[in-house]
């Protein structure tokens, strides 16, 4: 499993909303936001919301209360909780930001299974106010990359992440971001992209442009569902071609982290004739 390497997109694949709309919504600046849209950034413009927020009283506290709630399926959590303990190397790249992530996954017990949490960094200033920061410098240089907003390329961290020993990446994505390091991974790897989303959408209108294997998902249920059914399947073919059995699904794991039984039994898988 430790050739598995899991990468989450994290809004609307990891939580069931966008974590900056929910974040200005639920903190009434719908209208401000959506006033200002057109003529800026999306990432440079949650930084002027949050200090437009500030400016209105809300605390770190208030921002951090509210993503608390933000919805996020029992079944998304368990499936990370259960590649992980399987030892499979979890990873996110997100086009959203260092607080809204860390503040939801250390809510729910799931900061612990990520290796790392690729995203637009944040900080709070001497004023106590959060600050956002482009992931990507685009002040400074263009990341050069035609398909992806200017403060992030996801397919130059994906191709950071594989590069070095070859391991086999599941990538999970609903948006348009997540197109271009879609089309970046190569045979043997899977791309699990949300049914009747635009990273769907996109993929269905030139299927033959991807080299993955494409298992569409629509609700935390099936994530979880396709998710396992992914991992399983490669566990049979470890990289010198010989073929593992499902016994060893239960060898290299960190298994005390690991529920004593999943909420529902793992999809059969049957080995695929080599
Ligand atoms: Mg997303
Ligand atoms: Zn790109």
């Amino acid at each position: 499993m430790a050739g598995t390497v899991i990468i989450f997109d994290f809004d609307k694949t990891i939580i069931d909303c966008d974590s900056d709309n929910w974040v200005i919504d639920e903190l009434g600046a719908t209208q401000l936001f959506e006033a200002l849209l057109p003529s800026m950034p999306w990432n440079s413009l949650m930084d002027r919301m949050m200090m437009e927020l500030h400016a209105q009283g809300k605390t770190i506290d208030d921002i951090a209360e509210v993503l608390k709630r933000a919805p996020l399926d029992r079944h998304v959590a368990s499936a990370i909780k259960y590649a992980y303990a399987l030892g499979c190397d979890l990873r996110i790249v997100s086009d959203a930001n260092f607080f809204f992530i860390e503040t939801i996954l250390k809510h729910h017990g799931l900061i612990g299974c990520f290796t790392e949490i690729n995203t637009n960094p944040s900080y709070i200033d001497d004023k106590g106010r959060l600050r956002i920061v482009p992931y990507h410098d685009f002040t400074k240089s263009s990341h050069g990359c035609p398909l992806c907003p200017p403060n992030m390329c996801k397919s130059k961290i994906v191709e950071r992440i594989r590069a070095g020993e070859k391991k086999r990446v599941i990538y999970l994505g609903d948006g348009k971001g997540d197109y271009c390091p879609s089309l970046r991974l190569g045979e043997g790897d899977f791309v699990m992209p949300r049914k009747n989303y635009p990273l769907w959408d996109l993929i269905q209108n030139n299927p033959g442009l991807l080299k993955a294997e494409v298992h569409e998902w629509s609700n935390g249920e099936e994530q979880e569902k396709v998710l396992l059914h992914l991992i399983s399947l490669s566990e049979f073919v470890v990289s010198n071609g010989a073929v593992a059995t499902p016994q060893l699904l239960s060898v290299d794991c960190k298994m005390n982290s690991m529920p004593a039984k999943p909420h529902e039994p793992l999809p059969k898988i049957l080995p695929v004739p080599m």
